[in-house]
């Protein structure tokens, strides 16, 4: 395994956007905290939102005095494998493992887990990746606290699936999900709802500047965009449960009416998700007629900024989703969203307030709703405004942080 860089900011640095109570009150809770030693694993340093999460609040939690390693594993495809369909069947998918995938599953898990040679206080297992190393971990740190955070959509998982990964879970300690429905379909020992959160100082969400902006502006219309017509854009990896092929045929439902409209699909290939190439090229053939249609991947951060800040909407057309950072990124730049009524989704979504809510397979209000929008440029200051309260309020990283805090304290006291 193996430790990814992080940035160096302090919680301090938070201030001047959460105020000075909310820092206090998050140091508060982290002088409780002293002489704990914390390990987060997970499956990717970079791609998706697991990766986003930990690279900023690995740093704040060392930073008020919480002594925290990150560790990424190391696997190859055939495990990735492996672990997107645990991903797949525990977001919905009807898929059984064989016994030669189950094998590779304990194979990989332990080997990641002998490398861990330190003894800490608490061990937090993102997602199904890393979750199989539990066996080894308890045997060998029967002291620890083991703490396994769920990032998926459970809500119907497939049954194989949970029965697979049941046998790991009932081992922690605890369970931590991104919503309190999710936590419905897998037996837990104990469990607890922590939201993730955007860091709004990240080269993703911070504020750019005029002369900033415009460099982006310049990059991407050096890639063929225009930013003299209306533009929706869908930020996601290219993984079948955010649905860019839906994003389109609602798209296309509205060419007539709105002239010039274009659509920017952007989309990373996360290291542990091995599908993403494959969806790729099918979104990419789809849109292959439809010179309005431009997908774009592996963006840089600040890129992805100036985007979800300039497009006139966004769009989370997800079928499952745990819990969508990007809606959340969107807001913050006073973006309004439509998204899927799915998972997280409608946590951060409050319908005709700061957004749309529509169900997931309805194109036609996915359509209406670009229209309206793309039609109206105060309510889209309004529905903007108000997602930026939203995120404001219950988004940003301090809350996150604090969250985790008061969960390790109850959990270091009472374990
Ligand atoms: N992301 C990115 N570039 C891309 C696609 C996604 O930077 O081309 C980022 C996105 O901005 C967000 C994260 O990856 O920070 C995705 O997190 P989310 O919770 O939305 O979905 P996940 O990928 O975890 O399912």
């Amino acid at each position: 395994m193996r430790s990814p860089s992080t940035h160096n900011r302090t919680l301090t640095d938070y201030g001047p956007i959460v105020g000075s109570d909310r820092i206090r009150n998050v140091q508060t809770l982290a002088d409780k905290l002293s002489e704990t030693r914390v390990l987060h694993v997970n499956s990717a340093a970079s791609g998706g939102g697991v990766a986003e999460l930990l690279r900023s609040v690995v740093p704040l939690f060392m930073d008020v005095g919480v002594e925290t390693d990150w560790f990424v594993m190391d696997a190859d495809e055939s495990f990735f494998a492996v672990t997107k369909s645990l991903h797949n069947g525990l977001q919905g998918d009807e898929i059984t493992l064989t016994d030669e995938m189950k094998a590779t599953y304990r194979i990989v898990t332990e080997r990641n887990a002998t490398v861990v040679t330190d003894a800490y206080d608490i061990i937090v297992l993102h997602d199904p990746q890393p979750l199989g190393m539990i066996s080894f971990l308890k045997n060998r740190y029967p002291d620890t606290t083991f703490v396994w955070r769920c990032h998926l959509d459970v809500t119907s998982p497939a049954r194989s699936i949970l029965e697979f990964v049941s046998d790991y879970v009932r081992r922690f300690d605890h369970v931590v999900f991104s919503r309190a429905a999710y936590g419905r379909e897998i037996a837990v020992p104990a469990s607890s709802v922590i939201h993730p959160a955007i860091d709004p100082l990240g080269e993703k969400n911070r504020r750019l500047d005029r002369s900033e902006a415009n460099i982006e502006r310049d990059r991407l219309e050096t890639d063929g965009l225009s930013f003299d017509v209306p533009v929706v854009t869908q930020v996601s990896r290219f993984d079948p449960w955010k649905d860019q092929s839906g994003v389109i045929d609602a798209f296309r439902r509205i060419k007539t009416t709105v002239p010039n409209v274009r659509l920017v699909l952007v989309g990373g290939m996360a290291d542990d998700d091995p599908e993403g190439v494959e969806i790729y090229d099918r979104i990419v053939a789809k849109a292959s007629d439809d010179s309005d249609v431009h997908v774009l991947t592996n963006l840089p951060d600040t890129t992805v900024n100036f985007l979800q800040r300039r497009a006139d909407v966004v769009v989370q057309k997800s079928l499952r989703e745990g819990f969508g950072l990007v809606v959340s990124e969107a807001l913050w730049k006073r973006t309004p969203v439509i998204g899927s009524n799915a998972g997280g989704i409608s946590l951060q979504i409050a319908d005709a307030e700061n957004g749309y809510l529509v169900e997931p397979n309805d194109l036609e209000t996915v359509s209406d709703r670009m229209m309206r929008l793309l039609t109206d440029e105060s309510l889209r200051q309004q529905l903007g405004n108000h997602g930026r309260r939203t995120v404001r309020k219950q988004f940003l990283l301090p809350r996150q942080l604090a969250d985790c805090l008061e969960l390790f304290g109850e959990l270091r006291d009472t374990v």
